[in-house]
């Protein structure tokens, strides 16, 4: 008897977990945090494993929050201390990611205290930095494509392409072989090696961010769209912010910008990577090979480096961060989070918004209920920190920046699994039920669309 419990990341794009119960045994899969509006953060407080008990294993498909910001949790209140594998490059991000969460956590309830906006009184983090630091001594660095046991059975992880060290996990439990894809990437993407297909599932549990949209613009690729922005602050005192998630993205970026400066399309100037996590891992990017295609290798044999636009400055401390507040443009602030949601970014839209000159490019998904969404929607107030701002900027998303494969790129996906089952999760219900529709005409198969707390009986 094997079963699934979805205890978030069924129908909404972010709390990922699912809960594999075999004979007996059981691991969990992800253990993400929810993010986005108030609704959805208010699940984290709730015990996901009131029902359930506590997994024996957790398996990990990427670094991501919304697939790993639930650990400190686990750890810390309800005191797992079981293994947790991932790929390698995803625990060294970990070993970053958790704490900088934890110290967010702390930070926005300490920030929220002071200015008296919570509506818990006092208001308390989730976790700390110092659950999260425990977390991480239980954490195993584990190879792709090698078979390794767990309690419900065994375990292989394979190439996502969607951040460094990101994994489809497939598990062979009781006569079934299911892959959880995590966050499937995209093929032709600078940097990282494009996503493996899934082999022979027969049950194929599958993200579905993106389902019912197209990151293609005809107009433009993914340099041209960033040149377009450059163009609007360049020979301006203007100031291009991007809020961009720290791990992926982030890197893409730097990436995109040297080659426009390289080339000559965009003039080179000073750009500010105000976020320290983004610092490291950019560090990490560079440094784990074995996850790069084969143009970023070839630059690196070449001795440059692929990462690096000519005037990059990296900003560590919460000090230097203020003093951007000061500088005038053309220049660059790429900051996290990248739904503007936590981080520096929401004190550099304060700054930033209510000018014209500015422009503010969002890049990646923005989930419903985010200050990202709101701006992208046309909102020409927004509440940052309990106060009310002016919107002014441009705002504009570069829609080709997208860690999640689209539509048409999940289809292709699946279509090289050919699972005989489908199970539709992390998406919200309207892309769910485009892309449920899509396997139905091309596959003939019907799709299984959970909500949190369904269970599935396999
Ligand atoms: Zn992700």
């Amino acid at each position: 008897m094997t079963s699934i419990t979805f205890l978030g990341g069924a129908d909404t794009v972010t709390g990922s977990r699912f809960l594999v119960r075999s004979n007996g045994n059981s691991t969990l899969i992800d253990c993400g945090m929810f993010q986005g509006g108030r609704g959805l953060r208010r699940l984290n407080w709730d015990d996901p494993f009131d029902d359930v008990g506590l997994p024996e294993s957790v398996l990990i498909t990427h670094a991501h929050i919304d697939h790993t910001g639930y650990l400190p949790r686990l750890v810390g209140t309800h005191r797992y201390d079981g293994p947790i594998l991932a790929t390698t490059a995803t625990t060294d991000l970990l070993s970053v990611m958790l704490p900088d969460s934890g110290r967010i956590n702390e930070e926005d309830a300490e920030y929220a205290n002071k200015k008296g906006y919570s509506s818990h009184h006092p208001a308390l983090p989730l976790y700390t930095e110092a659950d999260a630091l425990a977390a991480l001594p239980l954490m195993q660095g584990v190879g792709y494509h090698e078979w390794l046991d767990v309690p419900v059975g065994r375990a292989r992880f394979s190439f996502a392409g969607h951040i460094l060290g990101s994994a489809h996990i497939t598990l062979e439990t009781d006569g079934h072989r299911i892959t959880f894809s995590g966050d499937v990437g995209r093929w032709d993407i600078p940097v990282l090696r494009d996503p493996e297909p899934p082999q022979d599932a027969d049950l194929l549990l599958i993200e579905s961010t993106y389902g019912g949209r197209s990151h293609q613009d005809p107009s433009a690729d993914a340099n041209e769209m960033m040149a377009r922005v450059f163009d609007k602050i360049s020979g301006t005192d203007g100031v291009l912010v991007i809020p961009a998630f720290s791990i992926g993205r982030t890197q893409e970026i730097l990436y995109r910008i040297r080659e426009l400066e390289e080339s000559g399309r965009i003039p080179s100037i000073p750009v500010y990577l105000d976020s320290p996590l983004a610092i490291d891992a950019t560090e990490m990017y560079a440094r784990h090979h074995e996850e790069h295609d084969l143009e970023m290798k070839a630059l690196e044999q070449s001795g440059s480096s692929p990462l690096r636009p000519r005037q990059l400055h990296f900003t560590h401390s919460v000090e230097e961060s203020k003093k951007l507040n000061s500088l005038r443009g053309p220049m660059v602030i790429i900051s996290a989070s990248g739904m503007a949601t936590a981080g520096r970014v929401p004190h550099h839209l304060k700054r930033r918004l209510p000018y014209p000159e500015n422009v503010v490019a969002f890049v990646g998904y923005q989930a419903e209920g985010t200050p990202g969404r709101k701006l992208l929607d046309g909102a020409d107030r927004i509440r940052i920190h309990g106060d009310d701002i002016q919107v002014r900027a441009g705002v504009t998303r570069l829609e080709a920046y997208s860690a999640h494969a689209d539509e048409d790129e999940l289809v292709r996906w699946v279509a090289e699994a050919k699972p005989k089952q489908v199970v539709l999760i992390h998406g919200e219900d309207e892309g769910r039920n485009a892309l449920a529709k899509r396997f139905r005409e091309e596959f003939g198969l019907e799709a299984h669309l959970p909500k949190r707390g369904d269970v599935l009986q396999v």
